[in-house]
């Protein structure tokens, strides 16, 4: 049989995925009514998003994805509003968005000399917002501090070198050891020209780091391109240094925009109140889960509610695919709250449809392996008791597994979560911001689990009046 378990690289392509059908899955009674929320459907629209970001790696692009303010961005835009006004959707419209200057990697190329021949790090990627080297490039002596504690630097000098810290993930590749013990500052300090963090997960994964905030060129690498590296420096003797070329051009971009899309499934009486859904469009690489899956979700909830009667409809149900915040601005957290007020208005739910389903991937030693289970969630809720109440009930009658207690990220929403009852639902698997979070990652049965629970929610929150919402 295959084995379930690889360390995925260039050479094995992404993770084996188990077929849709042989997840485990919850059918409660009661819950039929949610059966036309299709799995299936759902999955084809987290496809057709991570194509938008194919295509656009295809057409040349190294830095890769749906990248706020590129090709890739307005493309997003309008397959979203075909899919809404399919959907019997009304008024989708898109906000254009201004941006301020963007950084957007042109090119790079991290380069050794292994075995005589000329060996390139495949899997280097980026740290957001670093800064490039000259045009000429940088040749670089090599020297690796481990994990960058602040004892791995003593008796060592890192002035002028690139430097190469090992991190260990400790979620998803977003958090991981090096940020939080202050390794990037250290190194730093003490010179260094050039950072490296070798992620350890299994295999050469290319991942995506937040904003590290260094003023020289920083990249992740995967830990296989690590080991290359290791054994160079522990080959070479002594008093020889192993160097490292880097080419790394960033251009700084004026006058490009985004956009928030925006539609409605109208109530019947015009001053009804409404319930939003934010989901943000925009990703690294394919970004099945961060945030095809969200938008899925948000798409397929409007569909839902579009086939309601408009006589039966109690509240207006809105959605907005906002920009996001993987660039330098984090132009969805900052668009929205400048805009809360109108958003806002008369807005009894607010639900962050982001990071809505995964599979679930273990560890087990230099490997990482599939399974036939959803990935758990985190969650937030801001509002009343009886709130909380009915929609952790909702989660857990569709099965959908989830921290025992509420925390994690609040996401795309962050900024205005706290401004009226909302709900965050969303994961940091390990398998978020690397080149593998592909639409295979993405388990039909999740998707549907999540959204049919939050339909349930939405119907039973339009049982509520505002106050028993809020207290
Ligand atoms: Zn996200």
């Amino acid at each position: 049989m295959p084995s379930a378990c690889i360390a995925p690289s260039e050479q094995t392509g992404g993770l084996e995925f188990t077929p849709d059908s042989s997840y485990l899955q919850l059918s409660n009674p009661g819950n039929e009514a949610y059966a036309s929320i299709d799995g299936d459907r759902m999955k084809r629209l987290v496809e057709q998003q991570t194509d938008i970001a194919q295509r656009y790696r295809q057409a040349g692009n190294q830095f890769w994805g749906r990248i706020i303010g590129t090709s890739a961005d307005s493309e997003t835009a309008d397959w979203m509003m075909v899919q809404l006004r399919e959907s019997g959707v009304e008024n989708v419209r898109l906000d254009s968005i201004p941006l301020p200057t963007q950084w957007l990697p042109q090119s790079w190329q991290l380069t050794v000399e292994l075995d005589g021949k000329a060996t390139q790090l495949t899997s280097a990627w980026p740290a957001y917002g670093s800064v490039g080297t000259s045009g000429a490039g940088a040749k670089l002596e090599l020297i690796d501090v481990g994990l960058g504690m602040a004892t791995d630097f003593q008796g060592r000098d890192v002035s002028g070198k690139a430097v190469v810290l090992h991190s260990i993930a400790t979620s998803s590749t977003v958090f991981n050891s090096v940020r939080r013990i202050g390794a990037l500052q250290r190194a730093e300090q003490l010179g260094a020209a050039a950072i490296f963090i070798v992620l350890e997960l299994p295999g050469n994964l290319q991942t995506a780091f937040y904003d590290v905030g260094t003023s020289v060129p920083t990249f992740s690498i995967g830990s296989a391109d690590g080991a290359i590296l290791q054994r160079l420096l522990t080959d070479a003797a002594l008093t020889e240094p192993v160097e490292i070329d880097l080419q790394f051009e960033v251009d700084y971009v004026d006058g490009l925009s985004t956009s928030s899309v925006r539609g409605e499934v109208l109530a019947a009486s015009p001053d009804a109140e409404k319930i939003v859904i934010v989901a943000h469009r925009d990703a690294y690489f394919e970004g099945a889960a961060d945030n095809a899956s969200g938008v899925a979700t948000a798409l397929e909830l409007m569909r839902y509610f579009a086939q309601i009667p408009k006589a039966d409809r109690k509240r207006t149900v809105e959605i907005i695919g906002t920009p996001g915040h993987h660039n330098i601005a984090r132009t969805g957290f900052t668009w929205l709250f400048e805009n809360r007020e109108s958003i806002l208005d008369k807005a009894v739910l607010l639900i962050n449809a982001e990071h809505t389903a995964h599979a679930l991937v273990d560890r087990f030693g230099d490997d990482l392996c599939t399974t036939n289970a959803i990935g758990p969630f985190s969650w937030q809720i801001n509002g009343s008791n009886k709130l909380a109440e009915i929609t952790l009930q909702a989660f857990d009658d569709f099965g959908i597994p989830r921290w025992a207690e509420t925390g994690g990220p609040v996401g795309e929403i962050r900024t205005i979560a706290d401004l009226v009852p909302s709900i965050v639902l969303m994961h940091a698997g390990i398998l978020l911001h690397t080149n593998i979070e592909t639409t295979e990652a993405i388990p039909a049965a999740s998707l549907a689990a999540t959204t049919r629970a939050y339909a349930k929610i939405i119907e039973q929150v339009n049982s509520m009046s505002h106050s028993e919402l809020t207290q």
